[in-house]
């Protein structure tokens, strides 16, 4: 059978990063799994999903499907790679690293999107985001950042029950909504609404909690230190799982994203985790080679240039461009040649290049080629 790409099924590129991977996965995983979507394929699509999300999640079995492709996980070709097979994955395992252990597996799937059941109104907290501003070095090397807010948290006073002594609500009877009769012209008229004195839980407390007014959360101003990893990009997202706002009747926290924006270098151009540099060399420099100091951002290296290099040959130094987060890849940076023509000469200088254009045979030659190519 033919397989598709694992990339491909993800919706991502060759070169994303572990986070846009995950994230990918986890809309989809929303989108596709079978206690949310009940159209035909949803299930097949949501094991697709799963198995390509097992291998790009995973640094070695990444690097080897990069390499070989599906054959690195045939069972029956000769490649040396074992212990891995699609119907070996743990679906709920696999969900369970990519949601957080808020995700309490297979079965509460659908409560923990709120898509399914409507069994009680226990609601996650809602999600934070953060917007990060980081120098281009600070994105480069990573940074610590302090951060602060005002979230809603559960009231430490009652425990987020906002009362104390529960009794069974007097207005509903427990049910959390109650009948309303209205006269009319076209007689009495029945509707139901929600209990106005519990808010349909069904239940009251004899006594509010004065600290959070009864609403059982109260705003806290909160500071949280966090450690953005090497080599982050603008868009790089990181997610504080569970330290977001309460969740409401038990439910749990939402989580705090936070997202970088990341200024661009004034030195350097950046394309993922490479980056370029043009270096501008004089005409004898490029004719005879020469060694030149390039600026990287781990230190000065010297660079040699080969004799004869032309205008924008690109070197490359492997290994001096930005990490790539949370992994021990590297970018690599390319050098761009910038051969400079001089623009004044001195009367000695004039003299020189006459001298040297009479001795020029080879641009006798290149231009015998220019004519031949225009027959
Ligand atoms: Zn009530
Ligand atoms: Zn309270």
């Amino acid at each position: 059978m033919n397989k598709k790409d694992y990339y491909e099924v993800l919706g991502v590129s060759k070169n994303a990063s572990d986070e846009e991977i995950k994230r990918a996965f986890r809309r989809l995983a929303k989108q596709y799994h079978p206690d949310i979507n009940k159209e035909p394929g949803a299930e097949e699509k949501f094991k697709e999903i799963g198995e390509a999300y097992a291998v790009l999640s995973d640094p070695q079995k990444r690097s080897q499907y990069d390499q070989f492709g599906h054959a690195a996980f045939d069972a029956n070709a000769q490649n040396g790679f074992s212990g891995f097979d699609a119907s070996d994955i743990d679906l709920s395992e696999i969900l369970r690293a990519a949601f957080g252990e808020s995700f309490g597996g297979f079965g509460g799937f659908a409560d923990f999107f709120g898509g399914g059941s409507n069994s009680s109104h226990v609601k996650k907290g809602r999600d934070t985001l953060l917007r990060v501003d980081l120098t281009f070095l600070e994105a480069a090397f990573g940074i610590d950042k302090e951060f602060s807010l005002t979230l809603n948290e559960t009231c430490n006073e009652c425990h987020g029950k906002g009362g104390f002594d529960e009794e069974i609500c007097s207005t509903c009877n427990g049910r959390g909504t109650v009948i309303t009769e209205q006269r009319s012209i076209f007689g009495i008229i029945q509707s139901q609404s929600t209990c106005p004195k519990c808010h349909g839980k069904g239940k009251s407390y004899k006594k509010s909690c004065s600290k959070c007014m009864g609403t059982g959360q109260m705003k806290v101003k909160k500071t949280i230190n966090i450690h953005i990893p090497e080599g982050v990009d603008s868009g790089y997202q990181l997610r504080i799982s569970g330290k977001g706002e309460a969740g409401i009747n038990g439910g749990p926290n939402g989580d705090i994203y936070i997202e970088c924006v990341v200024k661009p270098s004034n030195f350097y151009e950046r394309d993922g985790q490479d980056l370029f540099i043009e270096v501008p060399i004089t005409f004898t420099q490029a004719a005879l080679g020469c060694k030149i100091e390039i600026p990287t951002i781990y230190g000065n290296v010297i660079m040699e240039i080969k004799p004869g290099t032309q205008n924008n040959a690109k070197y490359k130094l492997k290994g001096k461009g930005l990490k790539v987060p949370n992994s021990l890849r590297k970018g690599d940076m390319y050098v761009i040649i910038n051969v400079i023509t001089p623009s004044k000469l001195s009367k000695e200088q004039k003299k020189l290049f006459e001298q040297l254009a009479q001795t020029d045979l080879e641009n006798e030659n290149i231009f015998k080629e220019f004519k031949k190519n225009l027959k």
